[in-house]
């Protein structure tokens, strides 16, 4: 349930303005950042199975260009607009700055349940989607990556349909790729590797043994499955998983590797035998030492905010906290791990994907992987610092270096013309 009181745009917005008033900007520069540089809006006429035609709704905003090419997910859910996409392209402007990844923010989503659509109804929508936006992505420009609802087989097709357009090969145009047409090895994982590294860090950081230590995960996705997976197996307990279907429960511990063979088998954690059923949102309000919500934005909002008892809150989705709940949070000394740098290794390993792609030079799993790690912590020990120093929220403190390093670019380049 979302913040009664607020949307993922007003959110990002409310923080940017705590940002740009802390680093002293004037309100010009929150109104450029404040809006998307460029919006695209596409119909998307869809020849169904039954051969009836149906018109879908799709979307690519392009935040932030002044460090680099647009970069960002692209989203099929039935919950999808105008505002949600805006929200998420400015996150990821922040995202790939605070990671000092070369790259503005983007996001793009077409409004479809991908479960009421069969595979080659998705291969038709995916494949007339990217030629609409074809005009404003390609990998100078903007270059997509898979994100809720969405995969690697999502990019395959949007990569065949930019190059088949162009004549040549071009794997640069999206990241997430599979492997044999030119992804990077440990991309799939990195999210998730990402965000239990650093829960790692914040654990430790604050005194806490990660092996006598219990977790509770919320989505059990790309990003939620590999969390609860890597938390496992760096020797936490995790107590409860859930999705869009239901929770569990079980406080010795889930095997997480059965619970996935169970899932590849059902599709939904629910039903698993090796754990009690859970009601999704009481996982949201266990006793947990470490909470990683990573379905949907809003989760945690005023409402349930003063019920959490986490200790340690690492956010695997993006916008899963609203800034009402943050304060509520931050007076009971829960510590909130932002989106911005906690589920940044997806980026950062897109990024790698790139850099590969436009070399034609494939990298070990193992240079990938520690290069991951690297930034990752690199990143963490900065904001970690900065909120000392300053006093400030761990959001607080990522949100500035981040959008300073947004502003640097802006006033460097100057204002065209
Ligand atoms: P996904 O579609 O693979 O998985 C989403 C999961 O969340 C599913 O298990 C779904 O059942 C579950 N879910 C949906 N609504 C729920 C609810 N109300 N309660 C409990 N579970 C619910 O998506 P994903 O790629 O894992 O993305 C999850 C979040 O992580 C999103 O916020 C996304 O923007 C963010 N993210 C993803 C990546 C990435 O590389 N995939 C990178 C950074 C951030």
């Amino acid at each position: 349930m979302a913040d009664p009181v607020s949307t993922p745009l007003e959110d990002a917005r409310t923080r940017l303005k705590e940002a740009t008033d802390l680093l002293g900007c004037d309100p010009g520069m929150y109104a450029i950042l404040a809006n998307a540089t460029r919006e695209l809006t596409v119909s998307i006429p869809l020849r169904r199975d039954d051969d009836s035609i149906e018109v879908l709704t799709g979307y690519r905003v392009q935040h932030n260009v002044a460090r680099g090419p647009a970069k960002g997910g692209l989203r099929y859910s039935p919950n999808v607009h105008l505002d949600e996409v805006r929200a998420l392209a400015m996150w990821m402007t922040w995202k790939c700055a605070l990671l000092d990844v070369p790259y503005g923010g983007a996001k793009g989503g077409v409004t479809i349940d991908p479960r009421e659509y069969s595979q080659r109804e998705l291969e038709r929508v995916t494949r007339r989607y990217t030629s609409e936006i074809m005009p404003i992505i390609g990998p100078e420009t903007d270059i997509p990556a898979p994100d809720v609802g969405t995969s690697e087989q999502t990019m395959a097709w949007m990569m065949d349909t930019y190059s088949m357009n162009k004549g040549y090969s071009i794997p640069a145009v999206v990241t997430g790729k599979p492997i044999s047409i030119g992804g990077s090895l440990g991309r799939a994982t990195s999210t998730s590797e990402g965000v239990v590294h650093i829960a790692l860090a914040a654990l430790r950081d604050n005194g806490i043994d990660p092996t006598r230590s219990t977790a509770a995960v919320q989505g059990f996705g790309k990003v939620g499955r590999g969390a609860a997976q890597f938390a496992f197996e760096a020797g936490l307990k995790v107590v409860a998983v859930s999705d869009e279907y239901g929770g569990l429960f079980n406080a010795a511990g889930i095997d997480i590797e059965k619970l996935g063979a169970h899932v590849d088998e059902t599709g939904s954690v629910v039903g698993f035998s090796g754990a009690e059923a859970l009601d999704g949102h009481a996982l949201l309000e266990l006793e947990v030492d470490l909470l990683i919500p990573a379905a949907v934005e809003g989760v945690i909002h005023e409402l349930n905010a003063p019920n959490i008892k986490a200790k340690i809150i690492v956010e695997g989705a993006n916008g899963p906290t609203t800034p009402s709940a943050d304060a509520i949070l931050e007076a009971k000394g829960c510590i909130v791990v932002p989106d911005i740098l906690a589920n940044a290794g997806g980026v950062i390993v897109s990024y790698f994907e790139w850099v590969q792609a436009n070399q034609a030079y494939w990298w070990r799993e193992d240079e990938v992987e520690s290069r991951l790690e690297e930034r990752m912590l690199g990143a963490w020990a900065r904001v970690h610092d900065y909120a000392k120093a300053r006093k400030l929220s761990l959001r607080g403190a990522a949100t500035t270096l981040a959008v300073q390093r947004v502003v640097e670019a802006h006033v460097i380049r100057g204002v065209y013309p």
